[in-house]
């Protein structure tokens, strides 16, 4: 499979599988621009020379969220996709506080490339959250989700100048509106 090949038709596996989801925000946009947000700065930050964490950038949630599974990922595209994928994954059997906790825990325990991953999801949900909140979040509940997304930042720096230093730019003029 050529890199176009594999971004191309992870981008509609994508599309499909989170066909009909919305973010949170009050804008309700389609699901898919959170993972084209996450691909392009992936591709971006890379330079455009991982096309399998361009692939991964695009299916990040597909586990988590469409119930699609480690194996079906590795069929489809490759064993480092998935395995980029599963390293992006919360365990959904614990409860969400647990999740959030367990994110700051385990950032260091990434891989570099899961870590950018990481930092890139987390710079397309504080642009939404900026963007659009939710309606039923209220300003405390917004820092909270701030606090909580620079811990688990902070545990994957390391891997990428250019996109923590468009997260910390996207922080803190959260943090200016907030
Ligand atoms: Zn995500």
């Amino acid at each position: 499979m050529t890199d176009l090949v594999l971004v191309s038709r992870a981008a509609d596996f994508a599309a499909r599988s989170h066909a009909g989801q919305r973010r949170k925000g009050a804008a309700k946009e389609p699901y898919v621009n959170h993972l084209a947000e996450v691909a392009e700065l992936l591709a971006v930050a890379t330079d455009g020379s991982d096309a399998a964490l361009v692939a991964a950038g695009w299916l990040h949630d597909t586990i988590e969220d469409c119930g699609t599974t480690r194996d079906e990922l590795t069929d489809q595209f490759s064993a480092d996709v998935a395995s980029l994928v599963a390293e992006c994954t919360d365990d959904k059997t614990l409860a969400k506080a647990e999740r959030k906790l367990l994110q700051i825990a385990h950032a260091p325990d990434l891989t570099g490339r899961a870590r950018m991953i990481k930092i890139a999801d987390k710079i397309s949900n504080l642009r939404s959250l900026i963007f659009s909140p939710p309606d039923d979040w209220e300003r405390a509940r917004l820092i909270d989700y701030l606090d909580w997304s620079d811990k688990v930042v902070a545990g994957c720096r390391g891997v990428s100048p250019s996109l923590e230093r468009i997260y910390d730019e996207t922080a803190s003029s959260g943090r200016a509106v907030l």
